[in-house]
């Protein structure tokens, strides 16, 4: 439905999916399980997928790092695997803190030049938290800012981050930001900055803004800085309502998961990483150590990650029965999952859904 549509799109005028239906009438898709919880909310999305005779094949590929020249990439197999399907959903993958092998999910977002992180963020129907009006879309710029992964230490005790932000890449996000307000319907872009600060780069970040917001005059442009955006929102998201946020690279990972806490957790949130060759989902969230393997994980985020997917292909009404099954099974509220309250089991919440379908 045109409802769901806005809640859920992947919007990727500028990312066309180029996947091809094989002889058995089904697309390929890569399927990476990750760690912690991965592969459990994995073989849910699994399950629902066969019950729902979604026409598609799973390829199951591990990122697990391999040494190649003296160095941890990763495994061809999973690279050429993306590069041929051209999609992918994708579980949490564990990056280790302050040491060890560089984060895999910046190396497939670099590989793959996946440069538009799109975070809807919406209220779900029924399920009460303490507003119940959040329906945002934040769109975080994917490949650089203070991800781009140069520090180094200048002298002992001293050690220097760059944040980089080039014209380019702030330039082609927010064009993807326009374009996804005008095809999910959402009237007005705010490009959210700390340009009081950070006068250069963030400075940049917002000239490319309002000159790529001259191209779309159906929509309306304006800025808020990022410590004013998170005092508001918290205290009444109405007015974040039916727009979409675009933002540098860590803005983004940070407000997205705020936006997550309003609606229920990050149980519920999924996302989209836009590329020109290729698009992975994945949801907001981690890989949950704390309850890998015990059977309690909210797969829902996933699950909405891959009906991003699902419409990013074209398979609308595939993506709409599923997500009115799943939907409706957290505002029923019997068979929900311990993050959102309930008591139901990884399965058994799977299942509720199924019996939906
Ligand atoms: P996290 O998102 O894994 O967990 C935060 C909290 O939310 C935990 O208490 C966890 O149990 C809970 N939670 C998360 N997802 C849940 C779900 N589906 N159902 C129920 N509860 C859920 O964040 P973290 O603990 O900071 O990170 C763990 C690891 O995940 C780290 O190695 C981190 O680098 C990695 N990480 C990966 C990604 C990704 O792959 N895109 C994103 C964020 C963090």
């Amino acid at each position: 439905s045109a409802q769901s549509f806005r809640q859920y799109a992947s919007a990727s005028p500028t990312a066309a999916f180029a996947g091809h239906k094989g002889s058995n009438g089904k697309y390929t898709v890569t399927l990476i399980p990750g760690d912690g919880i991965g592969p459990e909310i994995s073989e849910s999305v699994k399950d629902i997928y066969a019950a729902a005779n979604v026409p598609i094949e799973w390829e199951e590929v591990s990122v697990t790092p391999v040494l190649k020249g003296g160095k941890t990439v990763i495994p061809d197999a999973a690279i050429n695997s993306v590069k041929k399907n051209t999609v992918a959903l994708k579980g949490p993958l564990a990056t280790p803190i302050g040491k060890g092998h560089v984060s895999l999910n910046l190396t497939l977002r670099r590989t793959f030049k996946l440069f538009a992180n799109v975070r809807p963020c919406v209220s779900i129907k029924g399920f009460k938290t303490p507003y119940d009006n959040v329906n945002t879309v934040l769109i975080r710029e994917n490949t650089e800012g203070e991800y781009s992964g140069i520090e180094h230490e200048i002298v002992d005790g001293v050690v220097q981050s760059i944040k980089l932000i080039t014209w380019d890449a702030s330039e082609r996000v927010a064009r993807y930001a326009f374009h996804y307000a005008q095809a999910s319907g959402r009237k007005r872009v705010t490009a959210v900055h700390k340009a009081n600060i950070m006068k250069m780069s963030d400075g940049m970040f917002l000239s490319a803004c309002r000159q790529v917001s001259k191209d779309f005059p159906g929509i309306a442009y304006d800025e808020d800085l990022l410590d004013r955006v998170c005092l508001q929102i918290v205290q009444n998201p109405q007015p974040y309502s039916n727009r979409v946020m675009v933002m540098p690279n860590l803005y983004g990972d940070i407000l997205s998961d705020m936006c997550a806490g309003l609606i229920g957790g990050l149980g519920l949130t999924p996302s989209g990483n836009i590329g020109r060759d290729a698009s992975i989902f994945e949801a907001v969230h981690g890989s949950a150590p704390d309850i890998a393997g015990m059977g309690l994980a909210n797969p829902t985020a996933l699950l909405l990650s891959s009906l991003m997917m699902l419409r990013h292909m074209n398979l609308n009404e595939h993506a709409a029965k599923i997500e009115e099954a799943a939907l409706s099974t957290i505002a029923e509220g019997k068979m929900i999952t311990g993050d959102l309250g309930g008591k139901a089991s990884t399965m058994e919440y799977t299942n509720a859904i199924i019996n939906k379908l």
